[in-house]
C-alpha cells in the first residue's frame, strides 16, 4: 500500500514537472464542473508524441483518435486499430511547435471543444482530470469569446482582453495546490476552447502582455458586469472591501443598451412575509409604505426606521441589480430596476458603446478605473 503511495506520488511529481510552464504559458483544468469518465482526443493540426510514463511512448497524428477511459483508478488509453495499455498518468506534446487538438468529453454531457498546446491527463477522485498548457494569448482569446458578451468591435474586445489578461495573472496561483493555475468555468473565467472570431483573436495579439495596474504597481481585480443602469457601484457598497480605483462613476454610454431596464412584481402579501422575515415591525394597513426610490445608487433600503442592505434583497429575491425603486400598484408591489450585475467596475455595455463611439481601449478602461495604468505585465509589482 506504502509503495503504491509512492508510486502515485512519483507520477504526480513527473506530471509536476512535465506540466511545468513558463510566463508565456498557462495551465488550464478543462472540462473542470463536468466530471468526465472518458474522452476521446484528436489531433487538428500538428503532431503529437503521446508519453503514458510506463516506457511507451507513440506518435499521435491526424484522423487517430485517442480515446482515454477511467479504469480502476488508472487510466485505459486506445489509439484506433492499436493496442491498449493502462498507465497512471498520460502527456501529448505538440511536436512541430503549431499544434491542435480536439477533445470531446462523455459525462453529463458530451461535448466537443478545440485547443492548442499540450495535454496531461491523470485519473483523481473518480474523475479524469485534463490539464492543458497553452500559450497566454490564446487563452485569452478563448476567454473574450466565452466571456465578452455580444460587442463586435475591435477597442471593445481589447478591453476585454486586457481584463480577462489581469485577472488571470492576478489569480494565477488560485488553484496551484491542484496542479495548475486557472479552472475553465466561471469560478475562475470561462473558457470554452480556442476563439474563431479573427476580430477577438487580433485584439488577444495587439495587447499582448498588457494589464491593468494600481498606482502601487500592483494588478487590479478587474471586476465587470453586464450593465450599471447609468452608474457603477462602490467595491465598499457590494463587497464592503474598499478599492481606490472600484469607485462609482456616472455613466451615459449604457442607457439604450439591452439590459438597461428591469422590471419584477411581487403579490402584496408575498412581499409584506419576505420583509417580515427580514426585520420589518412597522405599518402594514397601506402598501404604499414600503415605496422607495433611488435616483443615484443607495447602500441600502429604507422604509420608516427600518433598513436593510440592497445587496441583501438582490440575492434574496433573484434581482437583476440593487439599483431599483419600489412602488405599491393596486395589489402588487413593482420594482423598476436599472441593469444587471453587480455594478463594480466595467460596464460591458457602457464599454461596447463607448468603443462604437470611437473611444479606444485606453480611454474605456481609464473611464471605468480610476487612477490606474495599463503596462506590461513584466512591470507589476507581485509577479506570479
Ligand atoms: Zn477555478
Ligand atoms: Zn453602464
Amino acid at each position: 500500500m506504502r509503495f503504491m503511495l509512492r508510486l502515485k506520488i512519483f507520477f504526480i511529481l513527473l506530471l509536476t514537472v512535465f506540466c511545468s510552464v513558463g510566463f508565456a504559458q498557462v495551465k488550464i483544468r478543462l472540462f473542470a464542473n463536468q466530471s468526465p469518465e472518458s474522452s476521446v482526443f484528436s489531433v487538428t493540426e500538428g503532431t503529437y508524441e503521446l508519453n503514458l510514463f510506463n516506457g511507451e511512448i507513440l506518435s499521435v497524428i491526424k484522423n487517430e483518435p485517442v480515446i482515454i477511459t477511467r479504469y480502476n483508478g488508472k487510466l485505459a488509453v486506445k489509439k484506433r486499430n492499436a493496442k491498449g495499455f493502462i498507465c497512471d498518468s498520460l502527456a501529448f506534446t505538440g511536436k512541430t511547435g503549431n499544434d491542435s487538438f480536439s477533445l470531446m468529453m462523455n459525462g453529463k454531457s458530451r461535448i466537443r471543444q478545440y485547443y492548442s498546446g499540450d495535454l496531461c491527463c491523470l485519473p483523481d477522485l473518480g474523475t479524469l482530470v485534463f490539464i492543458n498548457i497553452s500559450d497566454v494569448e490564446k487563452y485569452i482569446a478563448g476567454v473574450v469569446m466565452a466571456e465578452g458578451g455580444p460587442g463586435k468591435n475591435l477597442e471593445y474586445f481589447k478591453t476585454q482582453a486586457i481584463i480577462a489578461r489581469t485577472y488571470m495573472y492576478k489569480y494565477f496561483d488560485k488553484h496551484l495546490a491542484d496542479r495548475y493555475n486557472v479552472c475553465d468555468n466561471t469560478h475562475c473565467q470561462a473558457f470554452n476552447g480556442l476563439s474563431s472570431d479573427t476580430l477577438i483573436n487580433k485584439a488577444a495579439l495587439g495587447t499582448r502582455g498588457l494589464v491593468i495596474l494600481d498606482k502601487d504597481s500592483t494588478l487590479i481585480i478587474s471586476a465587470f458586469h453586464s450593465n450599471c443602469g447609468g452608474e457603477t457601484s462602490s467595491s465598499e457598497d457590494v463587497w464592503l472591501l474598499p478599492q481606490p480605483y472600484l469607485k462609482s462613476v456616472v455613466d451615459p454610454y449604457c442607457h439604450a443598451s439591452r439590459n438597461a431596464i428591469w422590471r419584477k412584481s411581487f403579490p402584496v402579501n408575498e412581499w409584506v412575509s419576505y420583509i417580515r422575515k427580514s426585520g420589518y415591525n412597522g405599518k402594514m394597513d397601506d402598501p404604499s409604505v414600503f415605496n422607495f426610490v433611488q435616483k443615484s445608487r443607495l447602500v441600502d433600503y429604507k422604509t420608516g426606521s427600518f433598513s436593510m442592505p440592497l445587496r441583501s434583497l438582490r440575492s434574496d429575491l433573484n434581482l437583476r441589480s440593487t439599483f431599483f425603486s419600489v412602488y405599491a400598484i393596486g395589489d402588487s408591489i413593482v420594482l423598476k430596476g436599472r441593469g444587471y450585475g453587480h455594478g463594480v467596475g466595467l460596464c460591458q455595455e457602457g464599454a461596447m458603446e463607448m468603443a462604437a463611439k470611437g473611444f479606444n481601449y485606453k480611454q474605456i478602461i481609464d473611464f471605468y478605473y480610476f487612477g490606474v495604468l495599463i503596462s506590461d505585465i513584466k512591470n507589476a509589482v507581485a509577479l506570479p
